[in-house]
């Protein structure tokens, strides 16, 4: 197998290993930084909502829930709130629709959601036997099922609203390319486990080395897996846009829910409102949420801040929190057509390579645009607890550059300079698993008093398009239970390990 490679190989148990370690300085999350890089997903003006709005006039100083964040676990919160109140019933209690409102520190979406790599895959079976071994089978069966339901969920929803054409969606597939001997027995392994386990795995395809080159031009054995690409800011603007348009009722009904957007507003910091004379309404206020443009009261709070979250949530700080992880991207040329490329998307080198090529959509495009991921490998500290995204590392540059000539020859012009370039800040954890629900303080319950109506859903350690959207519906149906003074109960799909309250996650584990 080649050694080539312009990226170093098996690095994934040091990956971890890094990841494991507590930082030395301190890291607790700044504000997501103001003059970041630009992303391809940022190049169409034609956006809904637009990127600023909400940013002028008076800010909005009441409101029964805040979300902070307007990425898709943000979106995704609003418009299954939308959903679950849609029955009127609260509206009714409360003689108007529930208040929402979203606040973002920059423009809309312009966090990891508007800057990643446009995949929407699950994990079909990788990593399958050490989720079981950690978790155990119906835990492990969950974190698989989580991510079925999300694909489907939301490729439904695009078609039944007739949205996906406007978000380029396409249903290329992934393959995944076998770097070494290594990396093709554990898939191998894991693949046989979560069939025996029945783990849907239709649709999956084994090639050998020889087969991928005829096929698609690299010379690795492979499989391909299902899997969809697609624009992630215009997909958070459809579910903000389906937030209010379910909210606004019919012709026969009243409204229900808003959701109004506020950019360019920060929350620096959320202090408790002292119980007040009001505690019997449906939603007594409990949280000042401060902003520069002025403070807005509030009964609820989602954090749908992501690799941000320590800023407003400091004991998420360090390597038992959440990890600010600096991701960078290129879009470069390709020197042939669809035809010959093909509109499967791959991942390499334990998924730290991820790439897509894009529909060819204008007149005057004769090859398409490559957006490809990765790189962080090449840096001893994989990136971690960097938290500025108007810095481009070269050296990832470089590794980024290099890689698709020598994965594809003849595919890709060596030297060719990308035509834009990236970064972007995920949020990693040391488990993997996002921390989901009512916020809690595992180490100073003295805290929790102050955390009581918020939730957050954030950590999904660079995997969050298979995982947000049901993060944030889970965290709304919380939400609404709340409310309505009912027990929520997990839908079967979500898996138990992701709440924030469960005291069995690795983060929470004594060394
Ligand atoms: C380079 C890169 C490539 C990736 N590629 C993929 C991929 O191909 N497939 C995949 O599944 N996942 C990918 N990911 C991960 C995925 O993008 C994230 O997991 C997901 O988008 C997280 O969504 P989110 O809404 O939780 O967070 P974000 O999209 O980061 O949204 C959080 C928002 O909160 C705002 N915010 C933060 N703090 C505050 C505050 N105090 N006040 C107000 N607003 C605040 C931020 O500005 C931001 O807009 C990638 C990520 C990056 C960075």
């Amino acid at each position: 197998m080649s050694t080539t490679l312009p990226v170093p190989l098996l690095v994934y148990a040091q990956h971890q290993s890094v990841l494991d370690l507590e930082p030395a300085r301190d890291v607790r999350a700044t504000l997501p930084v103001a003059n970041s890089t630009k992303s391809f997903w940022f190049t169409d003006p034609d956006v809904t909502p637009l990127p600023t709005e909400g940013s002028e006039g008076p800010l909005t100083d009441d409101a029964d829930i805040c979300i902070i964040g307007s990425g898709i676990t943000g979106a995704s919160a609003a418009y299954h709130l939308a959903r679950s109140l849609s029955d009127g019933k609260i509206a009714n209690a409360l003689g108007r629709p529930v208040k929402a409102v979203i606040l973002e520190a920059r423009e809309f979406c312009s966090g990891a959601t508007g800057r990643n790599g446009g995949h929407l895959v699950s994990h079909t079976f990788f990593d399958f036997l050490k989720c079981q071994t950690e978790h155990g089978k119906e835990e492990a069966l969950r974190s698989y099922n989580i991510e079925e339901y999300v694909v489907k969920e939301v490729t439904k929803l695009l078609e039944e609203n007739s949205k996906g054409d406007d978000v380029d969606l396409v249903a290329g597939g992934r393959l995944i390319l076998f770097f070494s001997k290594e990396e093709l027995l554990e898939a191998k392994s894991d693949f046989l486990a979560a069939k025996e386990i029945g783990l849907d795995l239709s649709g999956i395809q084994w090639f050998t080395k020889e087969e991928t080159q005829a096929k698609y031009g690299a010379s690795y054995p492979s499989v391909l897996t299902p899997g969809f690409s697609l624009w992630p800011l215009k997909l958070v603007g459809v579910l903000f846009s389906l937030a209010n348009k379910i909210g606004s009722g019919s012709s026969s009904s009243s409204p229900t829910f808003s959701a109004t957007l506020h950019t360019r507003t920060p929350v620096t910091s959320i202090l408790p409102i002292p119980q007040s004379s009001d505690i019997n309404a449906v939603f007594p206020r409990r949280h000042n949420l401060n902003t520069p443009r002025g403070n807005i009261s509030c009964s609820y709070i989602v954090h749908a801040t992501n690799g941000y979250a320590s800023h407003l949530l400091p004991h998420l700080t360090g390597s038992n929190g959440i990890i600010p992880t600096r991701g960078q991207i290129i879009a470069t040329r390709a020197k042939v057509g669809l035809d010959i490329l093909t509109r499967t998307g791959g991942t390499g080198n334990e998924g730290l390579e991820y790439w897509f090529p894009r529909p060819v959509k204008q007149p005057d495009e004769k090859y398409p645009l490559v957006i490809l991921g990765g790189g962080r490998e090449v840096k001893p500290q994989f990136q971690f607890y960097e938290i500025d995204d108007s810095i481009i590392d070269k050296e990832v540059g470089k590794a980024l550059r290099a890689f698709l000539p020598a994965v594809f020859p003849g595919r890709f012009e060596p030297g060719n300079e990308p035509e834009i370039e990236w970064t972007g800040i995920m949020g990693f954890t040391r488990s993997g698993d996002p921390f989901v629900g009512p916020v809690v303080d595992h180490n100073n319950s003295s805290n929790n008093t102050a955390y009581e109506g918020q939730y957050v859903s954030a950590g999904y350690t660079g995997h969050g398009m298979p995982r947000a959207y049901a993060c944030a519906e889970v965290v709304s149906q919380m939400i609404v239970a709340d409310i309505k003074k009912e027990k929520w109960e997990p839908p079967e799909w979500f898996p138990r390990v992701y709440l924030m309250t469960n005291a069995n996650r690795k983060e929470y584990a004594k060394v």
